[in-house]
């Protein structure tokens, strides 16, 4: 059997409490469909639970990754999974299986898919400015949770925030757990590095990290939601790095046509150099963007842990945040295609950036 608990080690948490079943995952589970998505390590396929008939998402995740055990890095997703347990934003875990060479998370499933998709599409099927308020908050509460809980998620793009539903437009689920980090138990970290386009200045110049660096992201994600196309996406991997160290970023009117003034400044108060002067998640929440429309009725928590008052300012984050050691992130690998804010097209399909480039060592 397993053990359950790992060595501290780079800010991952260390103890997860789901049981691990050994047992055949196909003796209680159905494969149905196509792959939902994959990602570098991990393929999730649609699954049917035989005894309960319900839909779920199966992310199937490689143990050994270039020849070295991830197992823990995979067990620090779960434990930020069972962690956000209560928030009803974040994706739900409901059973890990175990195998030789995987591990198997049995997640609720996000039948939308990922809101990528409303990014890149033509105007009918694009987001209006309502409905980037609706999901942008959404995507606040939940990270706002996570950040109330000392964890930064450090792989918030559009990949990783699905729907559960396209048609009509249902609610955010947030994914991918994959890089997250505690920050309490974070010590020297120099391994991982994040997405180009949604990576925050700090990361890139090997400068703390610190739930801000979350922030930098939702900036990123909500200019991409609202207008389709990615503010720092340059032709080559380092003239995006150029755009972010420099802060270039094109707010003309050409770009947000029909965007509110609001959502610029919503926008601006996330995309600062200075992680110290990026809004905070419950600062952003109350940003008249956002609290000046109707907000989402909260679901109904999925634990009695009502404790998650997502409006309470009670235990926001600090001003300023005290930063942890320095933190980069791993190259993920997402398909697709975005225009860039210079009327550049790009293809995600390149991971970033690579290990000479940086000269980063790599963890799993
Ligand atoms: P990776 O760490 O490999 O990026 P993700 O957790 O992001 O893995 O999953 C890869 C892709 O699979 C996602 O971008 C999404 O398209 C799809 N996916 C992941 N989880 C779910 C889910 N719970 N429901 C539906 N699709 C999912
Ligand atoms: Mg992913």
């Amino acid at each position: 059997m397993p053990d359950n608990t790992m060595m501290k080690k780079n800010g991952m948490v260390t103890k997860i409490h789901t049981r691990i079943r050994t047992e055949p995952f196909k003796n209680n589970y159905d494969l149905v469909g196509k792959e939902l998505g994959r990602g570098k390590f991990a393929v999730v396929k649609k699954c049917i639970e035989k005894a309960t008939g319900k839909e779920h998402a199966a992310k199937f995740l490689r143990k050994r990754r270039k020849g070295e055990d991830c197992r823990g890095d995979i067990l620090n997703e779960i434990a930020v999974l069972e962690l956000a347990k209560a928030n009803p934003y974040v994706v739900a875990l409901h059973e890990v299986y175990e195998t030789q060479s995987e591990i198997i998370l049995v997640l609720e499933c996000a039948a939308g898919g990922e809101i990528f998709n409303q990014c890149v599409a033509d105007n009918d099927d694009a987001f209006t400015e309502k409905d980037v308020v609706r999901l942008a908050r959404q995507i606040l509460v939940g990270v706002a949770f996570l950040h109330r809980n000392n964890v930064v998620h450090l792989d918030l793009k559009p990949q990783n925030l699905l729907l559960t539903s396209a048609q009509p437009l249902g609610d955010i689920r947030i994914v991918d757990f994959g890089l997250s980090r505690r920050m309490d138990t974070l010590t020297e970290v120099r391994e991982i590095l994040g997405t180009p386009e949604y990576v925050a200045p700090e990361i890139l110049n090997y400068e703390p990290i610190s739930t801000a660096t979350d922030m930098w992201s939702i900036g990123v994600l909500t200019y991409v939601m609202l207008t389709g196309e990615s503010p720092f996406l340059g032709e080559q991997k380092q003239e995006t790095f150029l755009n972010i160290s420099q802060g270039n970023v094109d707010y003309s009117q050409e770009v947000f046509e029909g965007v509110s003034s609001l959502a610029i400044d919503f926008i601006q108060s996330l995309l600062r150099k200075n992680p110290r002067k990026r809004s905070t998640a419950e600062e952003c929440l109350s940003h008249p963007w956002l609290s000046g429309h109707a907000a989402p009725p909260p679901p109904p928590p999925r634990l009695p842990l009502a404790s998650l008052d997502e409006t309470s300012q009670s235990e926001s984050e600090p001003e300023s945040p005290v930063p942890p050691p320095e933190l980069l992130v791993l190259p993920p690998f997402s398909m697709g295609e975005l225009k860039s804010g210079r009327g550049t097209t790009f293809t995600f399909s390149e991971p970033f950036p690579s290990r000479s480039e940086i000269q980063q060592e790599v963890i799993c």
